[in-house]
């Protein structure tokens, strides 16, 4: 767990990388932007050094994300069953950026990647990694996946192939995975490399239009519904929560990510050091928590929840109806009260 390669990881990482063919790059399902950044900065990066990789999504990204360049040139999983197939058989290289287990790739890709017989270089953020054969870059204190592929693509000796493509795929995961550069994984290397993408001829503000400023009314007005009537606080707790259902979605016709960032909202509230989004989906409930201070939510997320992820933000699912799931959140809720308030 560390901001530095090793010299072995270094050496191996070069020879991997140089030697390979068939590089097929890797990310976590419903790809958020430190996903979408890492996979398609090495991407960039990749063909800088003349290699031609193919870079895979389980599932497409939110709409906001569809901007970045050459996004439109992923592999999308759920879409060519074969294309992915071939792709992870015949790869002589294969990139985990921002995901240490295998299942967060979803069911058909992780277990095509279980079959694999290419070696694999992990670059991941996320607490608890598991065995990643044969390099396992893992910094848990890392605000973002993204700015430890920069330091990858430096320590290995290539960042004078730094390009505007490679520079704007980082920013985006940086800014995304850091919350616009405040949560206190943000280091003053976050800041270095930020300077050093600006160097670069970066328009740092454009891309937070592009993120930020491109919302459909819908969404506003979704978001508007939750937190004017579907937000629930337990200040004896110091929790707070929201739940929307699959009809209340629809309602607002609901596009993949039009809630991603409301589990924030409710963890806004003064007072407040446990906040949750309870969505429904067609087979499950996908929850996601955030917490301020000490209150672990990754280890919440993996011992109850069948999740995982950072100490201050985390997800996981309930195979059980909203309402269940509710009632078992606040039973949780209830039982940890001391822990949360004291974080
Ligand atoms: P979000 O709540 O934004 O979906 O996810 C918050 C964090 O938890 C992210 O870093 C994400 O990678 C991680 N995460 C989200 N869902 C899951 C899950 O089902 N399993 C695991 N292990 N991590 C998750
Ligand atoms: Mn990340």
């Amino acid at each position: 767990m560390s901001r530095i390669l090793t010299p072995e990881q270094i050496d191996l990482s070069q020879r991997l990388i140089l030697n390979a063919n068939k590089i097929v790059i890797t990310t976590h399902k419903s790809p958020d932007g430190d996903a979408i950044g890492s996979a398609l900065a090495m991407h960039h990066f990749l063909k800088s050094i003349g290699k031609a990789p193919i870079t895979l999504l389980p599932d497409a990204a939110p709409d906001f994300l569809h901007w970045v360049k050459e996004y439109d040139r992923c592999l999308i999983a759920e879409e060519d069953a074969q294309g992915t197939e071939e792709a992870i058989a015949d790869a002589d290289l294969i990139f985990s950026l921002d995901y240490n287990h295998l299942p967060r790739t979803g069911d058909f890709v992780s277990s095509l990647l279980s079959k694999a017989t290419a070696p694999f270089i992990l670059i991941d953020h996320h607490q608890q990694p598991g065995e990643f054969p044969a390099v396992r870059y893992s910094d848990t204190s890392a605000c973002s996946t993204c700015e430890m592929v920069y330091r990858f693509i430096e320590q290995c000796g290539w960042i004078g192939h730094l390009n505007l493509d490679i520079a704007t795929c980082i920013y985006l995961g940086i800014m995304t995975d850091s919350g616009s550069f405040r949560y206190h994984q943000v280091s003053h290397d976050t800041h270095r490399i930020a300077g050093e993408l600006i160097a670069a001829g970066l328009d740092h503000a454009e891309i937070h239009r592009n993120v930020y400023d491109t919302n459909l009314m819908d969404k506003l007005k979704l978001i508007g519904y939750a937190l004017s009537e579907k937000l629930i606080v337990m200040p004896e707790h110091a929790t707070a929560f929201i739940s929307l259902t699959q009809e209340e979605l629809q309602r607002y016709n609901y596009r993949q990510g039009d809630t991603e960032g409301l589990v924030n909202q409710a963890l806004s509230i003064r007072g407040i050091k446990l906040a949750a989004f309870f969505r429904e989906g067609n087979n499950e409930i996908k929850a996601s928590f955030r917490s301020k201070g000490a209150f672990d939510v990754n280890s919440f997320s993996r011992e109850h929840w069948k999740g995982g992820g950072h100490i201050n933000a985390a997800g996981g699912i309930s195979s059980e109806n909203m309402n269940t799931t509710l009632q078992k959140f606040q039973e949780l809720v209830a039982q940890f009260s001391e822990k949360i308030s004291a974080s």
